[in-house]
C-alpha cells in the first residue's frame, strides 16, 4: 500500500489544479510545495484572464483554449475575477491591417469583437492615448492570481487532499525505471523523509527541468522572464491591449486599486530564477511603451517592479521567448523516455491552468485505471458557489468582495470587525480565516492570500497593527512557538520588508522615495540592497 495515489510538485496554478482536479476524483492526493503556494510564476504574472485575442493571430490553438477556460473561469471561479472586458489599441504607427487580420482570426477562435472609432474607444476609457486611430473590444479579464491559487488549494484540501508547503523535492525515489515516490526536506525543521506514492506529477513550473533530471530525463525549458510595473492606483478599469504583434509592455491590467504595466521577455539563466529583480533599464522600457497606451502614466507614482519566469518549453531558434508557444506540454514520460510512474505537466498559462489539471487528472486516472469524469467546469470554487451572505460593515463587504461566499465562515464578532490595512480594507476576521483556513504563518503569505499590505502605501501605514495581529492569532492557534507577541510581530515584521524592498529600489524615485524614505524611517533600516 502506496502513502499516496499521486504526489504533486508545486503549489503554482498548475500543481493546485492538478491536486485539486485528483482529489475530486477520489484519488489519494498530496501536494508538495517548496515555499509558500504562488511563490513562483503564479504570484508574479499579469494577473490578466486572457480572452485569447493576444494569441489569436500568432498561436490559434493557445487563443481557443484561452477563450473557453476564460468562459469556464467566470463561471467557477467568479470571485477572483473582474470582469473588466478589454481594449486593444492601435496607434498611428500600428499597421491598420494587423487590425483586420486580429479581428479575422479572433472570429475563428470563437473570441467575439467589437470594433471601436477613437471616440467610442475614449468614451470607454478617457485615459488611453488620444492618438489612437481605432480599437477592438474583447472578453479579457482581470483575474487575482493568488486567490485563484489559494481556492484550488483549498479545495483540494477539503475533498482529502494533504498540503505541505515550505517542504523542498530533493530528489525521487526510484526503483529501476520507476518513480516510487519522493525524498522531501521540511524546510522549517530540517527533518528528512521519504513518501511513496503510484504517481508523481512535475507541476514545478520553470523548476521542472531540474525535477524531470532527478528522475534521469530532460525536459528542454526555456526560462523566459517577464518584468511588470505597478502603478499606485487604477488609470484604468479595462485591460488595455496594443493592437499589434505581442511586443514588450503593451498590456495594462486594473488589478483591484493598482494597475500593473508589463511586460517584457528575455531568456535568463536557470540560476536566476531564484532570485529575480527588475534593472532600472526594464522600468524605464516599461514605462516609456506604457506611456504609449495611458500617456498618464509617466506622472503616475509607480509603487512597486516585479519579475516572474514563464515556463516555456524550449525552442532554441528564438533567444526571447516571445514566439515559443504557450500551449500547454503534458509528457507521459512512460511513452517518452521508459520512466514509469512520473507525468509532468507545463507551459500553458494561468488561464488555462484547469484543462491542464484535467489533461493530467485524466491521464493519471487512466493509469490507475480508474474510471472518474472531471467535474472541475461546473464545481465551483470555495467563494463562488453563490451562496447567500449578509456583509453589515465595510470589512465584511471588502472581504466578501475577496473571499466571496467564504465570508461567511469568518467570524466578525468582538474584535473580528477591527480593520487592519485601509488601502484594502483587511479586518482581523480575515486574518484569522487566512491563517487558519489557507496556511498563512508569514506576512507574505497573509499579502499572497488577503492582500494586506498590496495598496498604494505598500504597507507603510498597516505593518505594524497586521504583524501583531498576525502574531497574536499565530500564538492563539499555537502555530508558533514564541510567547510573547511583540517579539514574534517584530521577527514577522523584518522577515516581510527584506523582501518589500527588492520591489521597491528599482522604482525609487519622485513621489515614490518620498515613501521609500517614510517606510524606512517608520521601520528602520533593513540588511537590503537599498
Ligand atoms: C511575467 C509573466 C506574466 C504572465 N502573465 C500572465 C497572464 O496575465 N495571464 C496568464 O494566463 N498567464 C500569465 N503568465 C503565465 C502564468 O503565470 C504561468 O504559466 C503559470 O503561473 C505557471 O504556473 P505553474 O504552477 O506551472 O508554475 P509556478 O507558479 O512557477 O509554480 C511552480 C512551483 O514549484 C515550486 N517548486 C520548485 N521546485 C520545487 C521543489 N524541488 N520542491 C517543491 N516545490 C518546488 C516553486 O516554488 C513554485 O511555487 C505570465 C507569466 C509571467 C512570467
Amino acid at each position: 500500500m502506496k502513502d499516496y495515489d499521486v504526489i504533486v510538485i508545486g503549489g503554482g496554478i498548475t500543481g493546485a489544479g492538478v491536486a485539486r482536479d485528483c482529489a475530486i476524483r477520489g484519488l489519494r492526493t498530496l501536494l508538495v510545495e517548496r515555499a509558500d503556494i504562488s511563490e513562483g510564476a503564479s504570484g508574479r504574472n499579469h494577473g490578466l484572464l486572457h480572452s485569447g485575442a493576444r494569441y489569436a493571430v500568432n498561436d490559434s490553438e493557445s487563443a481557443r483554449e484561452c477563450i473557453k477556460e476564460n468562459l469556464i473561469l467566470r463561471r467557477v471561479a467568479a470571485h477572483c475575477i473582474e470582469q473588466t472586458e478589454g481594449l486593444f489599441i492601435s496607434l498611428p504607427e500600428d499597421d491598420p491591417a494587423y487590425r483586420d487580420n486580429f479581428v479575422e482570426q479572433c472570429g475563428k477562435a470563437g473570441i467575439r469583437t467589437q470594433v471601436l472609432s477613437p471616440a467610442q474607444a475614449l468614451a470607454l476609457e478617457p485615459n488611453i492615448n488620444p492618438e489612437l486611430t481605432g480599437a477592438v473590444k474583447v472578453p479579457d479579464a482581470a483575474v487575482d492570481p493568488f486567490r485563484l491559487v489559494s481556492a484550488n488549494i483549498l479545495d483540494a484540501r477539503l475533498h482529502g487532499a494533504d498540503i505541505l508547503t515550505r517542504c523542498e523535492v530533493l530528489d525521487l525515489i526510484k526503483e529501476n525505471v520507476t518513480v516510487m515516490g519522493v525524498k522531501i526536506k521540511d524546510m522549517s525543521t530540517g527533518e528528512i523523509r521519504k513518501i511513496h506514492s503510484h504517481y508523481v506529477i512535475n507541476a514545478a513550473g520553470i523548476w521542472g527541468a531540474h525535477i524531470a533530471r532527478m528522475a534521469g530525463v530532460e525536459i528542454s525549458m526555456l526560462p523566459s522572464k517577464g518584468a511588470l510595473l505597478v502603478f499606485g492606483h487604477r488609470v484604468c478599469n479595462m485591460v488595455i491591449n496594443r493592437c499589434r504583434k505581442p511586443g514588450n509592455a503593451d498590456i495594462l491590467v486594473p488589478g483591484e486599486v493598482v494597475s500593473v504595466i508589463g511586460t517584457t521577455s528575455d531568456k535568463v539563466p536557470f540560476e536566476q530564477c531564484d532570485r529575480m529583480s527588475v534593472s532600472r533599464a526594464e522600468v524605464e522600457l516599461l514605462l516609456n511603451e506604457g506611456a504609449k497606451l495611458v500617456p498618464s502614466l509617466r506622472n503616475t507614482r509607480i509603487i512597486r517592479a516585479y519579475a516572474g519566469v514563464r515556463p516555456l518549453v524550449s525552442d532554441d531558434s528564438d533567444p526571447s521567448g516571445r514566439s515559443v508557444s504557450r500551449g500547454i506540454v503534458l509528457l507521459d514520460h512512460s511513452s517518452r523516455d521508459g520512466v514509469r510512474g512520473f507525468i509532468s505537466i507545463t507551459g500553458g498559462k494561468l488561464t488555462s491552468y484547469r484543462l491542464m489539471a484535467e489533461m493530467t487528472a485524466d491521464l493519471v486516472c487512466k493509469k490507475l485505471s480508474i474510471d472518474k469524469p472531471c467535474r472541475t467546469a461546473e464545481l465551483p470554487l470555495p467563494g463562488s458557489d453563490n451562496a447567500k451572505t449578509k456583509c453589515s460593515s465595510l470589512v465584511m463587504k471588502a472581504a466578501e468582495k475577496r473571499e466571496g461566499s467564504e465570508v461567511n465562515r469568518m467570524s466578525f464578532e468582538g474584535k473580528g470587525n477591527e480593520l487592519v490595512c485601509e488601502c484594502e480594507m483587511v479586518g482581523r476576521a480575515e486574518i484569522e480565516y487566512a491563517v487558519k483556513e489557507l496556511g498563512v504563518r508569514t506576512l507574505d503569505d497573509l499579502r499572497r492570500r488577503t492582500r494586506v499590505g498590496m495598496g498604494p502605501c505598500q504597507s507603510s501605514c498597516c505593518l505594524d497593527k497586521a504583524a501583531m495581529v498576525l502574531a497574536e492569532i499565530l500564538i492563539a492557534e499555537k502555530l508558533s512557538s514564541e510567547s510573547g507577541a511583540g517579539e514574534l510581530a517584530a521577527a514577522l515584521k523584518k522577515e516581510f520588508l527584506q523582501e518589500r524592498w527588492t520591489g521597491i529600489v528599482p522604482v525609487c524615485w519622485g513621489e515614490q522615495m518620498a515613501q521609500a524614505e517614510y517606510l524606512r524611517n517608520k521601520y528602520g533600516k533593513c540588511d537590503s540592497t537599498i
